[in-house]
């Protein structure tokens, strides 16, 4: 299988190579097998990027906000007339099902593309000020070159979250994929060009670590908006300080899930395996801490560990594939650590735990894992573990249950299964986190912001608050009479 792009970054709305670039293996997960082989970016690169976004967003910015929504909606368009193309890719790129992809990832950029270009000729109008003869205006004014950094879990819908808003609001963007998933952003730049884009506006480079420091460090780039891990978002954050640089942090969590025991128990219990199973459990808002009340923690579990243990695992290209690999080997064995530190901590094992035998083992595939009896103060309770564990907690009340449910350094989602109406509101209204589900789970329709607090981040993404984040308020004081000085 080979998904080779033309070249390892697009810039100025071309294919580019330079080859003086370390080598990056793209592996598609369920196989291990080398898929492409492409060039992390090198200074030159970089500065090819940053220069060609520069030139091209003043012109850009000029435009009618109409004029680059259609735009934006016309990508979305040939996203979705490629999508069955798209998803594969995203499928190669990550592992993940293609049952999954063909509905979530091209499509959700879609949508991001076609939302912001369509609010785009509305959401960026300014004020008027009377100020009784004198008036002031203000106008919403883009921020220039915007760096967007992406994880691994959703690469395509990372990089269009990003670049929509950024366009609708008249920026420029660079784009840099983790260097585990490479392939997809250079699929969106294509269809951005397709579409109409001007050159220079979406640029694609490849990199890891070491790649996105010249990005956030450069003088050009007035804002970073990061998805990935709290240590990496601490030292984008700082890094992007040091110049005063706007940023936008979308990191990690360790999300409640809190069940009552007047829940409807099977939507439950979907709304738990959905918050820890989707995306191979690669999500960062999964609700992977699971507070169950004790009245129903049996039948609970009894049902989780049937409806777990029927879970199709196996070929992501097979759309009856349910569960898929592991990103990548570094993130399986990550994984595997953290469920051995399960059982030696004592967390009793319900279900998984394991590889899965019926699947080839070259893949990065694990079982999906279920523990109960789980503590508060075990590891896997407390730590992200990006991968399919769930860990189930008993509670008696809801006082304690929030208290436990916000003992944690981060705060990026939530959720409330109970057929009582106050109590959800009560309890969701009390939970410290950017975004919550009441009975329901992990649903972020562009037209929702979504973001963290605490550890989890700040800044949001998606809805018209998105776009407050790509831009900032120019006001304009209009004097009507004469100037009266003291001097
Ligand atoms: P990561 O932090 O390792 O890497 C994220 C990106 O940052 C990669 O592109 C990487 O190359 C880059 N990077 C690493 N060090 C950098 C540095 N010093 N300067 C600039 N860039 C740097 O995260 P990951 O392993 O790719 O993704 C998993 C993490 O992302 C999890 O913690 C998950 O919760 C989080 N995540 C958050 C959201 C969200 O919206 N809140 C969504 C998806 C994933």
């Amino acid at each position: 299988m080979k998904a080779q792009p033309k070249a390892s970054h697009f810039i100025d709305g071309e294919y580019v190579e330079d080859e003086a670039g370390s080598v990056i293996e793209s592996i598609y997960p369920a196989t291990g097998e080398v898929i492409a082989r492409l060039h992390a970016a090198t200074p030159a690169i970089v500065e090819k990027a940053i220069a060609a976004a520069k030139r091209a967003q003043p012109e850009w910015a000029a435009m009618s906000p109409t004029a680059r929504g259609r735009i934006l909606k016309r990508a979305a368009d040939i996203m979705r007339e490629k999508n069955r193309e798209l998803s594969e890719l995203e499928t190669l790129d990550t592992g993940k099902p293609i049952q999954e992809t063909i509905v979530a990832d091209p499509t959700s950029g879609a949508d991001s593309f076609e939302f912001f270009g369509g609010i785009a000729a509305t959401a960026l109008n300014g004020s008027y000020i009377p100020l009784g003869g004198d008036f002031a205006y203000t106008k919403r004014v883009p921020l220039g070159v915007c760096v967007g950094i992406g994880a691994w879990n959703y690469p395509q819908q990372i990089a269009c979250w990003k670049g929509g808003p950024a366009l609708a609001a008249g920026n420029a963007m660079v784009f840099k994929p983790s260097e585990n998933t490479p392939l997809g952003a250079l699929a969106i730049a294509e269809i951005l060009h397709e579409a109409g884009l001007p050159k220079g506006l979406y640029n694609v480079i490849q990199g890891d670590r070491d790649t996105g420091p010249l990005l956030v460090n450069h003088p050009d780039v007035a804002k970073i908006s990061l998805t990935g891990s709290v240590p990496t978002g601490r030292k984008v954050a700082a890094a992007a300080a040091a110049n005063l640089k706007h940023v936008t942090m979308e990191l990690g969590g360790k999300s409640p899930l809190i069940v009552f025991d007047d829940a409807d128990i099977d939507s439950a219990i979907g709304g738990a395996m959905l918050g820890n199973f989707y995306s191979t459990g690669q999500v960062c808002s999964n609700g992977t801490r699971v507070f169950v009340q004790k009245k129903i923690k049996d039948a609970f579990l009894k049902r989780l560990k049937s409806r777990t243990e029927a879970i199709v695992i196996g070929d992501p290209m097979d759309e009856a594939t349910q569960l898929g690999p592991m990103v990548s080997w570094a993130q399986r064995q990550k994984v595997l650590s953290y469920i051995e530190k399960g059982k030696a901590e004592g967390a009793r094992l319900i279900t998984g735990g394991g590889l899965p035998n019926n699947v080839s083992g070259e893949g990065y595939y694990v079982q999906p894992t279920v523990f109960a009896d789980v503590t508060d103060n075990m590891t896997i309770a407390r730590e992200e573990i990006f991968g399919p564990v769930m860990c189930v907690l008993d509670f008696e009340d809801e006082a304690e249950v929030i208290d436990r449910a916000n003992g944690t350094e981060f705060g990026l989602s939530g959720g409330v299964f109970t057929a009582a109406l106050s109590r959800a509101h009560r309890v969701v209204d009390q939970l410290e986190a950017g975004t919550l589900w009441i009975n329901t789970y992990n649903l972020c329709p562009v037209e929702i912001p979504f973001g963290g607090s605490k550890q989890s981040g700040f800044g949001r993404e998606n809805s018209a608050a998105a776009l407050e984040h790509y831009s900032e308020l120019k006001t304009v004081y209009v004097g009507m009479g004469p100037v009266v000085a003291p001097y």
